[in-house]
Formats: structure tokens, sequence, C-alpha cells
């Protein structure tokens, strides 16, 4: 189960072409200025499947890409490599938010470890607010990192999205 806040089935916000985002409920990082404060609180939010998650997204005709957003994903990770391994399973490019960096997941539990193995694309780091841009595509500040999960994991050194529909080139 994930303790869900909310889906939003057809955003253009969170990564290239047209997505599902999931939110998650609860965040220990508590940046200043966050966008999305009310998904700090753990435990209050609706708990779901990750099947009833997979159905959900499967609405969305349009959506080739998934995106976690929060809250922390990597709070409920094991909840989400099993929803990430599913959705992967059927075509969708899988990508999240997170508020730890690369290095601090590889570090992290297993579950975390887990579940960036299973995602395309991770944008990393708190959001920092003395480096907030609006220049950064599909990020809020500009310490924050688009990462080749899969590139970066052949050498635990992460490597940075820089050309492609992930930095506005179509
Ligand atoms: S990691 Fe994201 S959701 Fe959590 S406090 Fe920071 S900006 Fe908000």
């Amino acid at each position: 189960m994930i303790d869900l806040s909310s889906i939003v089935p057809d955003s253009i916000v969170d990564g290239p072409g047209i997505r599902v985002t999931i939110f998650c409920q609860g965040c220990p990082h508590r940046c200043k200025g966050c966008h999305n404060p009310k998904t700090w609180k753990f435990g209050s939010g609706t708990p779901t499947s990750v099947e009833r998650i997979v159905e959900i997204v499967r609405q969305s005709p349009l959506a080739r890409g998934v995106t976690f957003s929060g809250g922390e994903p990597f709070s409920q990770a094991a909840g989400y490599a099993k929803l990430a391994r599913l959705l992967k399973a059927q075509g969708y490019e899988v990508a999240s938010y997170s508020g730890y960096t690369f290095e601090e997941i590889l570090a992290g539990d297993d579950d975390q470890r887990a579940l960036l193995k299973e995602l395309d694309v991770l944008i990393d780091g708190r959001f920092v607010l003395e480096e907030r841009s609006l220049d950064t595509p599909f990020r809020g500040s500009r310490n924050q990192r688009l990462i080749n999960v899969q590139e970066s994991l052949k050498t635990g050194i992460p490597v940075e999205i820089t050309t492609g529909r992930w930095v506005g080139q179509y």
C-alpha cells in the first residue's frame, strides 16, 4: 500500500509529454518555500494498493510517463519500488522527485536502493528557496539535478541529463 495524497492524471509540468503524477503523503524534509506542505504529515493520506494505482494510471490513454512526487516517495520506498516495476513492465517511463540526493539514496536502505534501480529519471535534492529558478525545466531550484538513473547506476556517479526531452529539446 502507498499512502497517497493525490493523483493528477494528465500533467505536463512534472516531466516531458503527458504524464500521470502520483503525489504521496508524508515528507521529512520540510523545505522552506515547499510547493506542497499539505503533504508533509505522515499517515494522513489515502492508503491505496499499487495495483489500484496502476489501474488509475491506465485510465489516462495519452500518458506515456509516470512521475512520483510528494511528499517524499523514498519514505515509502518498498511500495513505490513495486509500483515502478509494474509500470515499467507496461512500458511507462518512470521518474521520481526526491528531497534526498542520488548519493544519499545510494547510501540509504535496501528499499530505497530498490526503488532507485527501477527509475529512468530522478530529480533529486531538497527545494532551496534561495536557488529557486523558473529557467530549469521540471525543477524548482537550481541545486536539483535531472539524473539518468540507469547510466548513473553503472558507476555510482550521477550522470545528469543535459540534452533531449527532459531539458526542453524535442
Ligand atoms: S522535499 Fe518536496 S515535498 Fe518535501 S518539503 Fe521539500 S519541496 Fe516539500
